[in-house]
């Protein structure tokens, strides 16, 4: 049997699987096709042949409209540390939304809120705050531009900063997504991640022009890949010296310590940009209850649950004999399907066997684990070891369902 006919098998069978477990979400999705392109709400949540419509989230568990239940790995893209309806983030939304919203005036708390988060990360002297982790970093990269009256920024291939037009630059495999201006090719440069030379010499080059360089804490949409040890450190001397600023996008990386991946790597950007996590998940709505509850012992203990799944993942895979690459950090970690060591965005999009990681989001699904859709685990604090082993045995069935592609 050839691998295009073993594949096209597995995935029927999977499918049928998928389809009889998720009636409801099918019916839905057609109908809502009416009013929305396709169904598809967010192009990141997309899965084929349709996605599954949750009901209800309670803490690492999500129940779709079919009644099905699912341990929560994918946290709504890793943004819910503390898991899903936490006790103290609804009491917090619920007080806040008695006493008014929003109103053309600052709220006390905020300040208080602001101290926390100033406190935390020592490279961070004020905090601005806006409504989301698109609009932090491209206000960062605005006030790079009016700081140093330059206007290019040095980015990372495969690291995403929102949907700001020029920052979805390079984001996955195409250089310019349909709809951006191809002004953006002159405004924005780009370079592989954890390539030093490349972005000295690109720092170097351009230093009349160049703005600031931004980078995230670790690469998140490329597959949760982390910087080398001294690859940050070095990015802000090299920018320094150069007169160039640095942005540390911690949008996902936050999570991975009290002070976010700037504490582990120990640089202090000049900017940095912060998003859901501060606020419980959700854009800035419970943040003081939120940066309580991600404190250092229950950060330490979802990383150090990464870390374990993360060595179970890699003898499951050398004893099923499947070529894969496991990345992350802490509570972070992903499968690669690809037999490449995966350091940068190129080996991570362009080396993934995308019909094997299409296969294992379905047999997860089908195994009641519902993972990031590109392979990721993102844990969260309400998660216990027995959560971790269902998911450890899910993940085993899973590759050993597809072990024979
Ligand atoms: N930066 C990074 C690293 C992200 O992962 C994201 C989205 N998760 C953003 C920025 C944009 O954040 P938001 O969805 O709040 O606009």
């Amino acid at each position: 049997m050839s691998r295009k006919e073993i594949i096209d098998r597995f995935s029927r069978e999977l499918e049928s699987t998928y389809r009889q477990r998720t009636g409801k979400s099918e019916e839905i999705i057609r109908d809502a096709s009416r009013y929305v392109p396709d169904g598809d709400m967010r192009i990141s949540v997309w899965m084929e042949p349709y996605p599954t419509v949750m009901k209800r989230g309670d803490g690492c568990r999500l129940y779709d409209v079919d009644g099905n239940e699912y341990l929560d790995y994918s946290n709504n893209w890793t943004s819910m540390v503390l898991g899903n309806n936490h006790p103290r983030v609804v009491e917090a939304i619920t007080r806040q939304a008695a006493q008014g919203s929003a109103m053309a005036a600052p709220f006390e708390q905020v300040y208080d809120w602001a101290g926390m988060i100033c406190e935390r990360i020592s490279a961070m002297e004020r905090v601005r705050f806006c409504t989301s982790g698109t609009e932090a970093c491209m206000f960062a990269i605005r006030g790079a531009r009016a700081f140093t009256g330059k206007d290019k920024i040095l980015k990372m291939e495969g690291n995403y900063h929102g949907s700001y037009d020029i920052m979805e630059m390079q984001v996955g495999w195409r250089k310019l997504p349909p709809g951006l201006p191809k002004s953006a090719e002159q405004d924005v440069l780009t370079t592989p991640f954890n390539d030093k030379e490349s972005a000295e010499k690109l720092i170097r080059e351009n230093r009349d022009e160049l703005a600031a360089v931004i980078v995230e804490g670790v690469m998140g949409a490329a597959g949760m890949i982390p910087p080398e040890a001294d690859y940050l450190k070095f990015l802000k001397k090299t920018a320094s010296e150069n007169g160039v600023l640095l942005i540390v996008d911690e949008v996902i990386s936050f999570r991975l310590s009290t002070g976010g991946a700037q504490m582990i790597y120990d640089v202090d950007p000049d900017l940095t940009a912060l998003g859901k996590t501060i606020g419980g998940g959700i854009p800035v709505a419970a943040g003081i209850v939120s940066l309580q509850e991600m404190n250092q012992e229950s950060l330490e203990r979802i990383n150090s649950m990464g870390e374990s799944m993360a060595d179970e993942f890699r003898k499951m895979l050398q004893n099923l004999g499947i070529k894969a690459q496991v990345k992350g950090y802490g509570s972070l970690q992903q499968i690669h399907f690809t037999p490449e060591p995966v350091s940068t965005a190129s080996t991570a999009f362009l080396t993934q066997d995308r019909d094997i990681l299409r296969l294992f989001n379905m047999a997860m699904m089908n195994q009641g684990l519902f993972i990031g859709n590109r392979g990721f685990f993102a844990l969260s604090t309400v998660m216990q070891d027995s959560d971790c082993q269902r998911a450890l045995e899910a993940t085993e069935c899973a590759l050993g369902e597809l072990k024979l592609v």
